[in-house]
């Protein structure tokens, strides 16, 4: 199979920056001949890609379809890390901490000098030798700069052009584009791959072959200033706690922050609302939630009784109904790719998706099973129409 003389990659996130990277590195008889990668928003990582955790665990999916994910990703990760010389990746070790009670968190070799507040104890979760995070608006850049892509911001696609073929199947001809001054226009283009997050929905526009349910968990996420102390780097995963509503997950960054998220209160963006473009210009996070967060974290250390939060933000998860994600072409229509779902681990999982991503594009076929996250697990649409008037179970007049 010849590669794509151009792939047009959408959404500038961790998933669409790794398949424009990892399609840049097949070898050169198998590589596009132009890559563009398009993003409706005025820079790379706008939403979860830039606003998430970074957290990735190499064997949380043992024994699950998305076991080779974790196990690729962990180990490209670091290898990808010390090639570019990313400043945040690190391997860190995990606790898990219950913190409702009143006698603290004892002196488990590893605890956290700041975790001197009240709690209920900690239990180790890993001991870091294959748990590590990383800054995702740092392999994005890092990526999308590597990948030698034409990134067109502030861009956004609003179709897909399809041709006809003899077979009577359908082809990729294009993408219609809108720019910041509202002007419309076709790139054309012979493979295009949605990395789009929750937007993902939009393809059932796009292609009505398929259904593609999606939603967007959106959620708030806090950063404090970092203490100053000798072993502060431990993730931290916390027990619900009823006081403040919150599941804490705290993950310090090399960067002096401690980012928090799992602060509670997410709202459930259905796909009815994304697929008109709801918060693809961005999303507010909810004070409430920054403040719930900030008494969790204070009632577990009395080293961070005062600290403001240094920011806020939110952001979407983007999660399929059977939270697997969506990857794999699209049926009947050649050149057609999909790429997202990718739940809470699209950037622990980005090397993987992105290379198996970049093979199927490029070679027609990849190394990675890839079974279990076929769109066509979804079916297809609902059938518009049935929905008019009926004489003895017949239908008459328009079904719309
Ligand atoms: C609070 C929170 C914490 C998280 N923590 C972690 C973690 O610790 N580890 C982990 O692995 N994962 C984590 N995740 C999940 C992870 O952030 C996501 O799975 C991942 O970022 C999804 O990447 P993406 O590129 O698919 O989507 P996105 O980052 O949403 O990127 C999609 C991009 O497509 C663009 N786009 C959409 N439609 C169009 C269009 N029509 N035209 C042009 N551009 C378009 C959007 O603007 C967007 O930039 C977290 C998520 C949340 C919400």
């Amino acid at each position: 199979m010849s590669p794509p003389s151009h792939l047009v990659v959408i959404g500038g996130g961790v998933q669409g920056s790794s398949v424009a990277y990892f399609a840049s590195q097949m070898a050169p008889s198998h590589r596009p001949g132009k890559i563009t990668l398009i993003e409706a928003n005025s820079h790379l990582a706008p939403h979860a890609s830039g606003k998430g955790g970074g957290f990735m665990a190499r064997s949380w999916g043992d024994g699950t379809s998305t076991e080779q994910l974790h196990h690729y990703a962990f180990d490209k990760h670091a290898e990808l890390a010390a090639e570019w010389g990313l400043k945040t990746y690190r391997k860190l070790p995990v606790l898990s901490v219950a913190g409702e009670g009143k006698k603290g968190f004892g002196s488990m070799r590893g605890t956290p000098n700041w975790l001197d507040g009240k709690g209920a104890g900690v239990r180790s979760m890993g001991d870091g030798s294959d748990t590590a995070q990383v800054t995702p608006g740092e392999y994005v850049e890092a990526a999308s700069s590597r990948s030698g892509a034409t990134v067109l911001l502030n861009t956004r696609v609003v179709g897909v052009e399809l041709s006809e073929l003899p077979d009577g199947e359908q082809a990729v001809a294009g993408v219609e584009i809108v720019t910041a001054d509202g002007s419309r226009s076709v790139l054309e283009a012979d493979a295009v791959c949605l990395s789009t997050g929750p937007w993902g929905c939009m393809a059932e526009d796009w292609f009505p072959t398929i259904s593609s349910p999606m939603e967007g968990i959106k959620s708030t996420s806090v950063t404090f200033p970092a203490r100053e102390t000798a072993n502060d780097a431990v993730a931290l995963f916390c027990n619900e706690d009823s006081r403040f509503n919150t599941h804490l997950e705290v993950y310090p960054r090399p960067d002096g922050t401690v980012y928090c998220c799992g602060v509670g209160g997410s709202d459930y963006i259905p796909a009815a609302e994304l697929r008109q473009g709801a918060f693809l210009s961005g999303c507010d996070p909810k004070e409430a939630r920054v403040e719930a967060a900030t008494a969790t974290l204070h009632a577990m250390s009395d080293a961070y009784k005062g600290i403001a939060p240094k920011s806020s933000q939110a952001c979407m998860r983007p999660c399929a109904p059977d939270a697997l994600p969506i990857m794999g072409p699209v049926p009947g229509v050649a050149g057609a790719f999909l790429n997202y779902a990718h739940n809470c681990w699209g950037i622990a999982w980005a090397p993987a998706t992105g290379t198996a991503m970049a093979e199927l594009i490029c070679l027609g076929e990849t190394t990675f099973d890839l079974s279990a996250f076929n769109v066509e697990r979804f079916g297809a649409p609902a059938k518009r129409g049935g929905r008019g008037r009926k004489k003895k179970g017949e239908a008459v007049g328009e079904q719309w």
